[in-house]
């Protein structure tokens, strides 16, 4: 059993209920905000801002949130560290390569990966066109500012559709290690349509440890290592990860307007009980094999689904 604790804004808070919604518990301690108890972990959140994740995927799941406090409960372990991977104190004013994903908590629908460059004379410019964390954005000034920025910045995306990622998963391949090869490919890609442009370093959206992103990349031929840092909540460490997060999930809106084309009716995002009613129908209306290309087949939601379409 492991434990974390992280430190957050109540704006967070809230964006954690959401998230947890379908796994809130409706006990909840003295000074709490919400109890949640997702597959593998317990989560508590406290008015102080203070939340702690127990249980085996603790660690994982705080690191979508932010990073973990030095704590007293935490006698034995090594204190944190400052790594290299750290971004320099003056990274939001630099020139810098920003990447991250969109869709991995969603059932229906790809993951999207973008890497996108902003140079520091272009921020005050991203600044105006409206960037700036997207958790914070509703779809229609998403896909505003993303028609916006994709005019004055240079970017590459990368669109994992499910059937690749049925098959991956299948074969055993984790999602993490996905995301890792998809980052890795992106920055690459967006290097070389740089060609000789200088930027001051990478920044990548965290989701894993940096050594854990290394070693899932590790057998890749080429690999994206100088003058990368990572940070989680990357968005608001440069405008570069929050163009990259706006245009992914651009990116990600559309091709869930393409599913809900093919569907006959409006594909929801998430994985909540909403999600578990609509694959039911999809299922009713176009057997099961359209799971296949539609969702992740390995989440939850396809047993649930199945369940429904019965009825
Ligand atoms: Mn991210």
């Amino acid at each position: 059993m492991s434990n974390a604790v992280i430190q957050v804004s109540p704006a967070t808070i809230d964006q954690m209920k959401q998230k947890y919604n379908r796994y809130l518990q409706s006990k909840v301690p003295t000074g709490a905000v919400f109890t949640a108890k997702p597959p593998g972990c317990t989560i508590t959140a406290y008015k102080s801002g203070k939340v702690l994740f127990q249980g085996k995927t603790a660690s994982d799941e705080a690191s979508q949130w932010g990073s973990e406090q030095p704590s007293k409960a935490k006698k034995s372990s090594t204190p944190q560290k400052k790594s290299a991977y750290s971004p320099p104190a003056n990274i939001s004013e630099l020139s810098i390569i920003g990447s991250d994903e969109v869709g991995t908590g969603d059932y229906f629908g790809p993951i999207t990966v973008v890497a996108a460059f902003a140079a520091k004379e272009q921020l005050e410019l991203l600044k105006e066109l409206g960037v700036k964390d997207s958790k914070a954005l509703k779809d229609p000034q998403i896909v505003q500012i993303a028609k916006d920025i994709i005019q004055v910045i240079p970017y590459t995306l990368l669109v994992l559709h499910n059937e690749k990622y049925n098959e991956l998963q299948a074969k055993g391949m984790s999602q993490g290690k996905m995301k890792a090869l998809l980052h890795n490919q992106a920055l690459l890609k967006l290097q070389a349509k740089l060609g000789s442009a200088h930027y001051d370093g990478i920044l990548i959206d965290q989701f894993a440890e940096p050594s854990t992103y290394y070693n899932y990349i590790k057998d890749q031929k080429n690999q994206v290592k100088e003058n990368v840092y990572f940070s989680t909540q990357g968005e608001g460490v440069h405008l570069a990860v929050a163009a990259a997060s706006i245009i992914a999930r651009y990116s990600f809106i559309q091709q869930m307007d393409k599913l809900s084309k093919l569907a006959g009716f409006d594909i929801p995002k998430g994985a909540g009980s909403q999600v578990d009613i609509a694959a039911a129908k999809l299922i009713q209306a176009k057997g099961e094999q359209a799971l296949r290309t539609f969702t992740k087949l390995h989440f939850a939601n396809t047993m649930k689904a199945k369940k429904l379409a019965k009825r």
